[in-house]
């Protein structure tokens, strides 16, 4: 017998596909899409639109759920960090970020990561391998479902980040299929420009991405204005360094639509990144490339034990922002969230028991 097909990252149109391919009419399909995407149903037996037979046929060739839920961690700020595991026992995180106007998710594109990025605690962890588009969908369904609850409304509609563990340029085409699927209107129906992209600078993907069609927003994490800092600190700038990343920022920049920016993310260290000579630097930059369809936001390091690095503190982090915006730069400082439970920016793959209270399936603190 054949593995069966798992079915969470199919499009409608593989999905009615499949479903002909065992006979059924293809308004099936777009039940078992609503019903898997719309609704946010996880068994087949919960599809009651579907004849019981055909319900159970479903259960013999396809499967719904590749994810497992290992441990949830809720902060005092509202953030839950979702640790899980894939059918092939790697681990994929999310965290939940609420917020009084949007909630957002931020979801893994791969397991671990290739980067040796020298603040991030990601890095430490190496790449496990690319997720499949599957497996990024079903992160959002989980994270939904644990907060509203099975084909609960979502009160307020949902943003989505790929800054979780991973690179998503390199996990580029399932990456894509992903947000292709979740965009559906059938389905999850989040629209791409709720949805942002961040890459360390993946060169040759910024390009491919800048000719789509649909896509995402996009933000590049830049955290040095110059190659020698940013060797140091993100070993992928030695294959594609800062004039490499400026020249596809014009080519994204000339793309975009009306309205429409694109970010570059500064990781700020103390005492490392973030002097006023750096802020000065990173404006030339700027203004060196012409690009002004930007803005920076400002992401105060989240510390961790196995890293050498520090937050700037906020005088600096002020400063350094007001240093920008004297120079005509648009920037902004990230708040973290949810750093008592180790789900900031940089923090996933740490510590995954000690100090936190973990929170049972019941919801209650184990
Ligand atoms: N690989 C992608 C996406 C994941 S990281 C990328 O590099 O863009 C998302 C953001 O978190 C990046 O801007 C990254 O530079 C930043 N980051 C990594 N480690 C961090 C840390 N310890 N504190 C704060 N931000 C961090």
């Amino acid at each position: 017998m054949s593995e069966k097909m798992p079915i969470t990252g199919l499009s409608a149109v593989e999905l009615a596909a499949f479903v002909a391919e065992h006979g059924e009419p293809s308004y099936r399909a777009v039940q078992i899409f609503k019903g898997l995407h719309a609704r946010r149903l996880r068994s087949f037996e919960q599809m009651t639109d579907l004849p019981s037979a055909f319900r159970q046929k479903l259960n013999e060739i396809a499967v719904i759920s590749t994810l497992s839920v290992e441990s949830r961690y809720y902060s005092e700020d509202g953030t839950r960090r979702f640790l899980m595991k894939t059918a092939d026992g790697m681990p994929v995180e999310a965290v939940f970020i609420p917020s009084e106007k949007r909630d957002t998710i931020c979801f893994s594109s791969q397991s671990g990561c290739p980067l040796k990025c020298d603040f991030c605690l990601t890095a430490k962890l190496g790449l496990l391998r690319n997720l499949t588009a599957g497996e990024i969908v079903e992160q959002i369904v989980i994270v939904l479902n644990d907060i509203y609850g099975v084909a609960g409304e979502t009160p307020h509609g949902t943003n989505l980040v790929a800054m979780g563990a991973g690179e998503p340029f390199l996990n580029f085409d399932n990456l894509l299929k992903a947000v292709s699927v979740m965009s559906d209107k059938d389905g999850l129906f989040i629209v791409p420009n709720r949805i942002t992209i961040s890459t360390a600078g993946i060169v040759p993907k910024i390009i491919d991405f800048a000719a789509l069609e649909k896509r995402p927003n996009l933000a590049i994490s830049l955290s040095a204005p110059n190659d020698e800092l940013r060797d140091r600190l993100m070993p992928i700038n030695k294959r594609w360094n800062i004039d490499a990343i400026m020249r596809a920022a014009q080519v994204l920049e000339r793309s975009l639509r009306r309205g429409e920016r694109f970010t570059f993310e500064y990781v700020l260290l103390r005492g490392v990144n973030d002097t006023a000579a750096h802020a000065e630097e990173l404006a030339e930059l700027l203004r060196k490339y012409r690009l002004k369809r930007v803005k920076i936001n400002l992401i105060p390091h989240n510390p961790a034990e196995q890293l050498d690095y520090y937050p700037s503190a906020p005088e600096q982090v002020a400063r350094f922002k007001r240093l920008l915006e004297s120079r005509g730069v648009s920037a902004y400082v990230r708040r973290p969230r949810g750093s008592d439970i180790y789900a900031a920016c940089g923090q996933l793959a740490a510590k995954q028991e000690a100090n936190l209270v973990k929170i049972t399936a019941s919801g209650r603190a184990a």
